[in-house]
């Protein structure tokens, strides 16, 4: 049986073409970047050009781009840059929603004298932008606030917010691992003094990132060693993947059109279609800000994890909460920060597609999934009780 596979917020295929430039680098090509020889010489030249195949997405200078292990490096090297840069000040405002690799840097800073302000969203995922104004002090090292949602795919209005931030001075960092090659980053107008992204999220290899430092801004390296990345980041580099990198940012740029149009209108048929076969089922976040390629929706009186159990019969992998928090009953704490009603978080489904799938995919997903849900709405261990959590009960 092959794969269905809409999973891609939580990691993507790599691009064939990406594997074959990536290749030689693990065989022939192996040599020390850092080499004085042209053995090594000719590695350091095909780095280059991926720092500005990546630059070149963002529309940056190659000398902005810092390739790191991967999303949470960057998220990491981001937030204790700007704190050490900048000793003096020891409160950071963040989202409730971010990734884990934002929220949990935050709680272990809180451990160690550092305040947080984790500012909240409403139903459909959203920022009060009031808020952050509000949030804002003179002691404030950095604001750290993602660009789009990995669960949701809720898209915040970040044009906005740096507006506010930088207008204040503060330093911005932006998770933009959800949409960098899903959907148009032009930094040039874009004024966010860090920004992360990750090599496995666009059909990359994994454990290769890059983190963004616009010139001019203070950093302050997270690892030290040696000499690579300018003293920014110690380390012999991964060729490799930074090759891979670099190439699935070129193909990234080159199908930005196909994520806008092929993929969106792929997401757009599966989540009518299934809106349409199954009642009491509702998307979870904002349709009007979101990533082209996801969809979140909720089953009612269904358990997530059962929904995902029974569509693994028939090949088709999709994500329930947030993958890292799977494992656990809990909803999500995306979908907790927005308030989506017990009844309907437990049964949520995340849906994610790259520019891999088909219709042909789309059709067996509308043809399998209602009658699951049926099936599992039958069998139902909830019982409808009229509590607070569940006001929109109908018996
Ligand atoms: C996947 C992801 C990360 C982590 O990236 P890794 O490369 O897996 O470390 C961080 N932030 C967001 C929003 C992500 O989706």
């Amino acid at each position: 049986m092959t794969t269905i596979y809409l999973d891609n917020n939580a990691t993507t295929k790599i691009d064939p073409l990406v594997l074959k430039e990536m290749m030689p680098f693990l065989t022939d090509y192996y040599g020390n970047p850092s080499s004085m020889h042209k053995f090594g010489g000719q590695v350091s030249s095909h780095i280059a050009k991926a720092r500005h195949r990546l630059a070149s997405l963002l529309n940056v200078q190659p000398d902005e781009i810092i390739f790191t292990a991967g999303g949470t490096e960057s998220d990491n090297t981001a937030i204790y840059s700007a704190l050490e840069s900048q000793p003096g000040k020891k409160h950071l405002i963040t989202t409730r929603v971010e990734h884990p690799a934002i929220l949990n840097v935050c709680r272990h800073l809180e451990e160690h004298g550092y305040e947080v302000t984790y500012l909240d969203v409403d139903e459909k995922g959203q920022l009060n932008l009031d808020d952050l104004r509000a949030a804002l002090r003179p002691d404030t090292a950095i604001v750290s606030i993602m660009y789009a949602n990995s669960e949701t795919g809720v898209i915040f209005p970040m044009q906005e917010i740096a507006k506010i931030v930088k207008g204040q001075g503060v330093m911005l960092h932006t998770d933009a691992v959800q949409a960098v090659g899903k959907i148009d980053l032009n930094l040039q107008t874009l004024p966010v003094d860090y920004l992360s992204l990750s090599g496995h999220k666009i059909h990359g290899p994994k454990g290769i990132g890059a983190l963004f430092v616009r010139k001019g801004v203070p950093f302050r390296p997270h690892l030290r060693g040696g000499h690579q990345e300018h003293g920014r980041r110690a380390g012999t580099e991964n060729t490799a993947s930074i090759v891979g990198l670099g190439k699935a940012a070129e193909l990234a740029q080159l199908n930005m059109d196909i994520e806008s149009n092929g993929v969106k209108h792929m997401r757009d048929v599966l989540e009518e279609g299934l809106l349409k076969a199954i009642p009491q089922a509702i998307i979870n976040g904002d349709t009007e800000h979101r990533l082209p390629n996801t969809t979140n929706i909720s089953f009612k009186h269904v358990e997530g994890e059962a929904i995902l159990l029974m569509m693994d019969g028939f090949g088709i992998a999709a994500s329930s909460g947030s993958a890292c928090t799977s494992g656990s009953l809990e909803p999500s704490h995306v979908l907790r920060a927005m308030g989506v009603p017990f009844t309907f978080a437990h049964g949520s489904i995340r849906f994610s597609l790259s520019r891999f799938n088909t219709d042909e995919e789309i059709k067996v997903v509308l043809q399998e999934l209602p009658p699951i849900i049926k099936r599992l709405r039958e069998i139902s261990p909830f019982k409808c009780n009229n509590s607070a959590d569940a006001p929109k009960c109908p018996c």
